[in-house]
């Protein structure tokens, strides 16, 4: 039933993403986060969770300054094997760019026995154990799909730009342009994501 929606929006005869078949990891807590260069750049954010990855698209990308609260929209739950997707989707198809696999771990409710409920009453504290976002982390949801992603004060917390000094995927080291020219995309557009941008004070 969650995966109805990304199978609506998804031509798997043109797109490489995968089909969407519910399964688990055997953790069944992976995170991942893509950096998504389609008409803009963006992180998805994604959490296993009962077989799907629940999902967020943060425009900005995550930032490790407790002070800095970065908006990231619910979009669609996606299949779990999407955590493994980098490469591209054709130009005109939903979501048509580059896709990165910027981070990759696993993530623990922090202090919740239910993520159903938390996620319904609109607030997850959560721990990321991945190579790029460590420690504790919160969303919290402001209005309908609207939320913020914000890093929780810790020995992980740094005004370090994250995603300026650290911008290349996880799984391969290569930029968004090396992955759009290696898959066949528009290596012109993909690179436009691998710029880094003036870091911004908030939102
Ligand atoms: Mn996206």
């Amino acid at each position: 039933m969650a995966l109805e929606e990304y199978k609506r929006k998804r031509r798997f005869t043109k797109t490489a993403e995968p089909r969407g078949k519910k399964k688990t990891t055997a953790s069944g807590r992976l995170f991942v986060v893509q950096k998504h260069q389609a008409s803009h750049l963006h992180y998805d954010l994604r959490l296993e969770h009962n077989g799907v990855l629940k999902s967020w698209a943060v425009p900005k990308g995550p930032s490790l300054d407790p002070g800095t609260k970065r908006l990231a929209m619910a979009v669609e739950d996606h299949p779990v094997d999407y955590a493994e997707f980098e490469g591209t989707i054709p130009e005109g198809e939903y979501g048509g760019g580059t896709v990165m696999i910027w981070d990759r771990g696993t993530y623990t409710p922090e202090g919740i026995d239910d993520v159903d409920q938390a996620l319904r009453d609109g607030e997850l504290k959560l721990q990321f154990t991945g190579k790029k976002l460590k420690g504790s982390w919160v969303l919290v949801r402001t209005r309908n799909r609207q939320w913020l992603f914000i890093k929780h004060r810790d020995a992980h917390a740094s005004s370090r730009d994250i995603t300026a000094e650290q911008p290349r995927s996880v799984v391969s080291r290569r930029t968004l342009a090396q992955i759009a020219k290696d898959e066949g995309g528009n290596v012109e557009k993909a690179a436009r994501g691998d710029v880094p941008r003036p870091a911004a004070a908030s939102s």
